[in-house]
């Protein structure tokens, strides 16, 4: 079992991380004192592949594009101080040449459209910028899509909202559903052509929340070969107050009796939230999360796929072949 947990990769669909790579008071290179993920902490929690997002729509209601420009600076100067450890993957090839190199993979995601300002026309700066994950809004509604958190009144996608997603298929971005409104789920399923990626929530029958999907939900990712990525936020897991290993595993044994393993994935959120599951509390902590899977039954072979290779399956599907001319 030492050796599965040693040769064990893990790739994480999700973090917030790139809002801290701006700040004076934190360094991506060495262990920091406070917040969930640094290299150090990568390396020691057996990372391989981290997504970063970019989230503007919390922050203000308007200057999305600047701020989205301007964490994406920091975001590829970070990876350039650290291109010894560290690899851009934007197309098939960077996967297995980072893995050759020992480098972890990193993915570039805007999470929430609102720094495309309502049109298409910035898709292909971002693309070129590095952007291969993207989440047509946050909790809230924008020119192409409504989120969770209009609630009754969230209707389904705009017109410019199915453009786009027939446009990130075209172009080998992967599709992220979380945040968005049920019904816009539903239509962007129907849209896509790669394996969507929901790359941060949890199982609702488990734990009800707005964020988390339902069991309909669940059925239709899977029927297209997409992927959940489970968050740690304790919200998601078990509702108010604390949230525990076994209760977070509790969501991936749902998960895997009703859709399979296949479909399943880590989504940290980390840097994103302010309190994480406990015995989770950094990105140096995923040794945690294996053994409580072990034990509560699940096989080496399946937590490898948790861990590495649904989301391989993902990127294989949707990343590009070729490096843009
Ligand atoms: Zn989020």
């Amino acid at each position: 079992m030492v050796m599965f947990m040693q040769s064990l990769k893990i790739t994480d669909c999700h973090c917030d991380t790139i809002w801290l790579m701006g700040k004076e008071n934190y360094n991506f290179g060495r262990r920091n004192p406070t917040g969930h993920l640094d290299l150090p902490r990568l390396q020691e929690g057996g990372v391989g592949r981290q997504f970063f997002a970019v989230c503007t729509a919390p922050l203000q209601d308007c200057g999305h594009l600047h701020l989205a420009l301007k964490q994406i600076a920091d975001y590829r100067r970070t990876l350039s101080l650290h291109k010894e450890y560290m690899q851009s993957l934007e197309q098939q090839e960077d996967l297995a040449v980072a893995e050759d190199r020992g480098k972890i993979g990193a993915l570039l995601a805007l999470e929430g459209a609102e720094p495309l300002e309502g049109s298409l026309g910035l898709l292909d700066i971002f693309y070129s910028l590095g952007v291969r994950v993207l989440s047509l809004t946050w909790n809230h509604r924008n020119s192409f899509a409504d989120g969770v958190g209009e609630e009754q009144s969230a209707g389904g996608l705009t017109r410019a909202g199915r453009a786009l997603v027939r446009e990130m298929s075209r172009k080998g971005i992967i599709l992220d559903l979380a945040h968005i409104a049920r019904r816009c789920f539903f239509d962007a399923l129907e849209l896509t052509e790669g394996p969507p990626l929901v790359s941060h929530a949890n199982i609702k029958n488990l734990c009800n929340h707005p964020r988390n999907l339902d069991d309909e939900q669940l059925k239709a990712l899977a029927a297209l070969g997409g992927v959940i990525g489970m968050s740690f936020y304790p919200a998601f897991v078990a509702g108010e107050g604390e949230a525990s290993l076994d209760q977070l595993v509790d969501h991936f044994i749902y998960a895997a009796d009703l859709i399979g393993v296949e479909h399943l994935a880590f989504g940290s959120d980390f840097d994103g939230v302010e309190k994480t599951v406990s015995g989770l509390e950094d990105a140096a902590a995923y040794p945690a999360l294996i053994s409580a899977l072990l034990e509560k039954g699940f096989q080496p072979a399946e937590i490898d796929l948790i861990a590495w290779g649904n989301v391989e399956r993902i990127l294989l599907a949707n990343l590009s072949q070729e490096r843009p001319r």
